[in-house]
Formats: structure tokens, C-alpha cells, sequence
């Protein structure tokens, strides 16, 4: 008899998972509670180890075409302190086992891999119930339910599936994140550019910290921690800054507009910092 294979979420791990059921011969239905898969932009990038990650990709058979996706030498890290004194500064490596690979792009080729129907889109759990040893009822947000012969909850750190198997919450630790988008803006600020280098900046000190990512096609990441248990001033626990761009004759200006926001923000005055750039 077919059994019926749910996971719950369409991050990385839950197609990931589809992914290698369904080179097996197993097709597994996600449930993803965002109505798209271009809903929201997915983030930044990920660093892809190879002693986890990659043996995953290779199981799946997609190794091939997660190199196509690699951003060579963005592996770079420079380390400064708040004042933008640079304490550590190592170069990229085209062989890195951990290359930086774009997290839209990864989703992408993980979806590919498997036939849409897998996936349905728009469908929050709301709840999990066991019926037995094996089967559970979910329950969605808009009222319907699925009952499943093998459940998997792939939904993140507030799974609705994780109450099943244990008592454990998750803790909030006083460190949180903000995404923001940034407009490309113009080439005023070139000794910020200097200062990120070609891949990823982190600025830190006590309860707070800024990481900016340079990327090779013309975007950059800014990403702004603080946490208020450990000392910050800030009510903004972290930020993160993108400044997309479209061709080769804008990428220094958004990397310059981004990189300003960056060195002028980081000795913590305001996220305020940033806000201007968000129209530029
Ligand atoms: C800033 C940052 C940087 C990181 N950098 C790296 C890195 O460089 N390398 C690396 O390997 N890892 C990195 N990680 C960790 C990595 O992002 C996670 O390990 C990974 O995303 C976990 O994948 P997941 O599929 O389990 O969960 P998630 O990616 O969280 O996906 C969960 C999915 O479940 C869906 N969902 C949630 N609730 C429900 C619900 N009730 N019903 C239906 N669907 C639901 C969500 O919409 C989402 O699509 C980073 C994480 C962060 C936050």
C-alpha cells in the first residue's frame, strides 16, 4: 500500500529530504506555509561544509549542479574591531570546502529536482496530533488536515511538529535579526569599499556586531547583531542590509552605498544609519 510521506516545510532541509526520497522512488508531499516560492527573498548566503552540506547534495546526486552555483573566493573573512581596525584578514580560496553558495539559488536547484506537485504552497500547520504510532493528523490554518503514514517536520525553530516528540521550546536569547533591503546608490564612499574586502566583513564587540558580505555579482549583505543581555545599547537586535544591483557600471555604487551605511553605523550610533540608503 502507498504510504503517505509529509514534510512539513520548504526550507533546505525539507526539500532537501524531498529531494532524496524522490531519487529513491519516494515521493514525499511538502507542506510549506509561504503562498510562493518566490514569496520572499530568501537571504544571503550560506557556507556549504563539506563534511555536512555537500555529502547531503551528493547523496541527492545534484553535486554537479551545486558547483555551477559556488561564488568562488567569496569565502573571503576580514575581521576589524569597532573602529574598523583590521584584526584578521585571510584571502579566498577557489578549493575552499566550505564555499559560499547564494541561498535562493541552492532552494532553486533543490526544487528543480523534484516535480512541482511535491510541493504545496500557502498551507501553515496549525497543529499536529498523533492518531497512533505511525499516523498523525495535521491540521492547517485554512481548515483542512492530512494524515500522514511518515511525518517530518522540517518547519524551522518554532515547528509545529516538535511539540510531538518533546517538551523542549525554543529560548529566546536576546539576539535577534532584522533583514532590510537597500537601492543601489552612488560611488561617494570608496575607502568603506576597501575596508569589506571581497567577502565577508564582521565588525564585533561586546552584545553586537555588523557582517557585511560582498558579493561578486554586484549585492551586498549587511547583517547588524546586538544583544541587550550581554551589554548593548541598541533596541534593534540585529540588521540585515542587501543592496541589489543590476549591472557591472552600478555594482560599485551599491557596494559603496552599503559600505558606507556600514562604517558609519558601526560604532553604534543608530540603525537610523541605514534608513536613508533604503531610497537611494
Ligand atoms: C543569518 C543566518 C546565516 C546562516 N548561515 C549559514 C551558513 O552559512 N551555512 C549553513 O549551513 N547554515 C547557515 N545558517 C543555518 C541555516 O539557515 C539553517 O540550518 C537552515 O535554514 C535550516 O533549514 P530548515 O529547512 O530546517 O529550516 P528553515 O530554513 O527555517 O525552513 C523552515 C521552513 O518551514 C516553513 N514553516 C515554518 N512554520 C511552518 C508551518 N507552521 N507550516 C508550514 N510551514 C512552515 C518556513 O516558511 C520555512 O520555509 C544560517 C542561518 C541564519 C539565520
Amino acid at each position: 500500500m502507498r504510504q503517505s510521506v509529509v514534510i512539513i516545510g520548504a526550507g533546505i532541509g525539507g526539500l532537501m529530504l524531498a529531494c532524496v526520497l524522490h531519487r529513491h522512488g519516494i515521493d514525499a508531499t511538502i507542506y510549506e506555509a509561504e503562498p510562493s516560492a518566490h514569496s520572499r527573498v530568501q537571504g544571503g548566503l550560506l557556507d556549504i561544509h563539506a563534511d555536512s552540506a555537500q555529502r547531503a547534495i551528493e547523496v541527492a546526486g545534484l553535486g554537479r549542479e551545486f558547483f555551477r552555483l559556488v561564488r568562488s573566493v567569496e569565502d573571503a573573512k576580514r575581521v576589524v574591531d569597532q573602529d574598523g581596525k583590521i584584526l584578521l584578514d585571510r584571502v579566498g580560496d577557489p578549493a575552499s570546502s566550505r564555499p559560499e553558495v547564494d541561498r535562493g539559488a541552492l532552494r532553486a536547484m533543490l526544487m528543480a529536482s523534484f516535480p512541482d506537485r511535491m510541493i504545496r504552497w500557502g498551507r501553515k500547520v496549525a497543529s499536529v496530533t498523533p492518531l497512533n504510532a505511525d499516523k498523525h493528523r495535521i491540521d492547517f490554518i485554512d481548515g483542512t488536515c492530512v494524515i500522514s503514514d511518515l511525518l517530518v517536520g522540517a518547519d524551522g525553530p518554532w515547528s509545529r511538529v516538535r511539540p510531538v516528540l518533546t517538551d523542549v521550546r525554543p529560548v529566546y536569547s536576546g539576539t535577534c535579526l532584522i533583514e532590510i533591503g537597500l537601492a543601489a546608490g552612488d560611488a561617494r564612499h570608496a575607502a568603506s569599499i576597501e575596508l569589506i574586502g571581497a567577502g565577508t566583513l564582521m565588525a564585533v564587540a561586546p552584545g553586537r556586531g555588523i557582517m557585511v558580505h560582498r558579493n561578486a555579482e554586484g549585492s551586498a549583505d549587511i547583517s547588524r547583531s546586538t544583544n541587550p543581555k550581554t551589554g548593548s545599547v541598541l533596541s534593534i537586535s540585529e540588521m540585515r542590509a542587501r543592496a541589489s544591483l543590476s549591472s557591472r557600471s552600478s555594482l560599485r555604487a551599491g557596494r559603496l552605498i552599503c559600505a558606507t551605511s556600514f562604517s558609519t553605523a558601526m560604532p553604534c550610533r543608530c540603525s537610523g544609519q541605514f534608513m536613508p540608503c533604503r531610497s537611494g
